[in-house]
């Protein structure tokens, strides 16, 4: 029974957790659209190809800037697709919103999710973090 009772979460998670590896990808370079970034540059939060890495990067002190590959960028919650002043900090547990679960304080206190039962993304993010890991170890 409690197997029963905890799965749908479980599998709601690794949702959540697809959604948010797919907002990762094909991210582009803040320096120019068409650019595909490949690099993350810590200090300056910004996204950036090679190129415009070390053209952005070329004064003594900016070389310093640690930049990571984009696969290794700090997790960040993605922005709110309604709100997108907003970060996500939610994920809806109800039937009916699981095609966009995603959602900011707003939709939760104001908008589509009111009333909704609702797991905080930030309580969430260390056990992604280790179903992701369990999932890599596969
Ligand atoms: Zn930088
Ligand atoms: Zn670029
Ligand atoms: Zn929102
Ligand atoms: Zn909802």
């Amino acid at each position: 029974m409690f197997i029963l009772a905890i799965h749908p979460f479980r599998n709601l998670f690794i949702i959540v957790n697809f959604i948010l590896i797919l907002f990762q990808f094909g991210i582009p370079c803040d320096e120019n659209e068409l650019h595909t970034a490949i690099l993350f540059c810590v200090v300056c939060c910004t996204h950036l190809c090679v190129e415009c890495s070390e053209q952005t990067h070329s004064t003594r002190t900016l070389t310093k800037h640690k930049r990571v590959p984009i696969s290794e960028k700090p997790r960040e919650n993605p922005k709110c697709s309604f709100h997108p002043m907003h970060l996500v900090e939610f994920a809806c547990l109800e039937e009916e919103c699981k095609n966009s679960p995603l959602m900011c304080y707003i939709c939760k206190d104001y908008g589509r999710h009111v009333k909704h039962r609702v797991c905080s993304e930030r309580t969430r993010k260390r056990e992604r973090e280790r179903e992701e890991r369990e999932m890599l170890h596969l």
